[in-house]
């Protein structure tokens, strides 16, 4: 077994401490991936809390990790000693589901084995993330990483990157589009990049004026505060799709209201309250609500290589993972300037 320092919360109302356990040794189609870096996502937090209901604890939370190869299984042919590597929300699947073998990973019909706070394949190991120096995952989940990027702005693409890239991409939002950003935090902030490298015109929509200036830089062409009912009232029927990443339970009848005719509103934020909402706001405009979940193998390599491209990485707080439980507290305040990740030195 090979011996792993992490950080986990070991209940629902603990904070995350210092946490040794063991990985896996190498499989033959695995590899050991030092971590370099790990992006602190708000499921991360949804998860440590316990607030969908379905953490098995101890977690060892962190799925936007990126690190360097340091041994390898025997039939790992993709990756060698010091190579770059990723791994995002998910290390295992069927592969044999159609949506597998569609490259659609992340809607595994035939058990989606996440990176953490799930079951390996056995049905028994939990799974265990990123807030750690090491992971062992089988190079067929592993991504390539640009080198041209700095690694600790990289980390957030693996979660934050593909969950909105992905969706972008499904509906082909870009040009002659206007698309409104809900809440500018981690997902958010890489909405705006994305949507406006694409061509749409962005608005954001946020609760935070201290951010506008930001969003304006990211390529927002403009913002408006959800508290100013002037302004909102200006947006009614206005937008061609809203991406919806609030992390708390918010009125859906109030943002569906601002869609156009056949306007969609597309929902990756996963609050967990029960939401409600009007059909009387779908119906009139033909207006739809979806969702979106991460993003397959192919397409997060394809965003990586995108961003690469373009230079879109991630805005970061780089923080020691001694200041984790601070960073969640600052992150439920929405006070998050774009991502924190943690740098893996601070435990090594
Ligand atoms: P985050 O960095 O905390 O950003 C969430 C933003 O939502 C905040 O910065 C804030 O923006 C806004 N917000 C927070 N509380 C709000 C409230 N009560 N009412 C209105 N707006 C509020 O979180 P994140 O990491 O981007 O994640 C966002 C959500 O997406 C989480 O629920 C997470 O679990 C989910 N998620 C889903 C997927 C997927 O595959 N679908 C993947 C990753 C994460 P302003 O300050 O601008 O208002
Ligand atoms: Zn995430
Ligand atoms: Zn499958």
């Amino acid at each position: 077994m090979i011996f792993v320092k992490g950080y986990a919360a070991q209940s629902a109302r603990s904070s995350l401490r210092p946490f040794d356990f063991e990985r896996r040794d190498l499989r033959p189609k695995d590899v050991l991936i030092d971590i370099l870096y790990c992006g602190i996502c708000h499921s991360d937090l949804h998860v440590v809390r316990n607030e969908w209901g379905r953490s098995n604890y101890p977690v060892v939370p962190g799925h936007e990790i990126v690190g360097r190869v340091v041994e390898k299984g025997k039939r790992a042919r993709r990756f060698k000693k010091g190579d770059l590597a990723a791994v995002g929300c998910f290390v295992g699947s069927c592969r044999k589901c159609s949506n597998c073998k569609h490259g659609l990973q992340q809607y595994c019909t035939g058990g989606l084995v996440l990176t953490y706070n799930s079951y390996e394949k056995d049905g028994e190991t939990i799974t265990h993330g990123g807030y750690s120096t090491k992971i062992v995952v089988d190079e067929d989940y592993v991504l390539k990483v640009p080198s041209k990027l700095q690694l600790e702005k990289v980390a957030p693409l693996l979660c934050a990157g593909i969950t909105t890239y992905s969706p972008l991409r499904y509906w082909k939002v870009g040009k002659g589009h206007r698309a409104a950003v809900l809440g500018l935090g981690g997902l958010g902030h890489m909405a705006v990049k994305f949507a406006s490298a694409f061509g749409a015109k962005v608005t954001v929509l946020s609760r935070s004026p201290n951010k506008q200036r930001d969003a304006n830089r990211m390529g927002a062409a403009d913002f408006a505060l959800t508290s100013d009912a002037e302004k909102m009232e200006t947006l009614t029927g206005h937008f061609d799709f809203i991406i919806d990443t609030v992390s708390a339970t918010h009125d859906f009848d109030f943002y569906l209201g601002l869609l156009r005719t056949n306007g969609v509103m597309i929902c990756v934020g996963l609050p967990s309250g029960e939401e409600q909402l009007s059909p009387f706001n779908l119906v009139l405009g033909r207006r739809s609500i979806a969702g979106s979940l991460i993003g397959g193998l192919p397409e997060t390599q394809e965003m990586l290589d995108y961003c690469a491209r373009h230079k879109i990485t991630s805005d970061v707080e780089v923080i020691p993972i001694q200041q984790v439980n601070q960073a969640y507290d600052r992150m439920v305040k929405s006070d998050v300037r774009y991502r924190f990740v943690i740098d893996l030195a601070s435990l090594k």
